[in-house]
């Protein structure tokens, strides 16, 4: 998606350990505009798909997964990160490892919203080693609900998730994937860049 691989360019930022900052316009103030042209793209990448809903994980997922689900016209569920220790009522639950803040944390969704008959498009801003979506395909699965595909915004293609991802059978379409990204010069190449 060459409008989203512009504003990387432009405003990403590269930090330590291979991390992409994209804080003007996705993970901590949104670009509602762009927000609306990410949602038109997973609808025409997922025409042909039957899906009547939505799964993320809170909390950067959130915004995306709505423009998506308003293109779709589905409900957006959002994993909640669990902070206690004893999980209450009827919950779907796996766990993920955060790439960005180094643990291991329970996601869980309640029943009521998720199960079998539901043809799922998974959402998330960014794949790096894949855990996040891992852990929602597997709230999928236990719920009996169908795994349609999984939708990124950002894909590291460089980390593992991407072929891992992949590998596993999951339909993953990315509208960006950055095969590299050098933190001195402030240099990013995208997978489909000619050259
Ligand atoms: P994974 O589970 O694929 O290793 O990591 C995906 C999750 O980690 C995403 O939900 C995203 O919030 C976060 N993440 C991973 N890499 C990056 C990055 O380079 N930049 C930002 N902003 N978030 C990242």
């Amino acid at each position: 998606m060459e409008l989203l691989k512009e504003r990387i360019r432009r405003d990403g930022k590269i930090k330590a350990g291979n991390v992409l900052k994209v804080d003007s316009f996705l993970n901590h103030q949104m670009d509602t505009d762009l927000f609306q042209e990410i949602g038109k793209e997973f609808k025409r990448r997922f025409a042909d798909a039957e899906i009547n809903k939505i799964l993320t994980i809170e909390a950067s997922g959130i915004g995306i997964a709505c423009v998506v689900a308003q293109q779709f016209h589905v409900p957006v569920v959002f994993a909640k990160k669990n902070q206690t220790k004893n999980i209450a009522g009827d919950v779907y639950t796996s766990k993920v490892e955060s790439y960005t803040h180094g643990r291991t944390y329970d996601i869980i969704v309640a029943k009521e919203f998720l199960g079998a008959g539901d043809k799922v498009l998974l959402i998330d801003d960014f794949l790096a080693n894949g855990k996040a979506l891992e852990g929602l395909a597997a709230l999928v699965q236990a719920s009996g609900a169908e795994l349609v595909g999984a939708g990124i915004v950002i894909e590291k293609g460089f980390q593992v998730g991407g072929d891992a991802i992949r590998a596993s059978g999951i339909r993953l379409e990315s509208l960006a994937i950055v095969d590299s990204m050098d933190e001195e010069s402030g240099t990013i190449t995208f997978r489909d860049d000619e050259a």
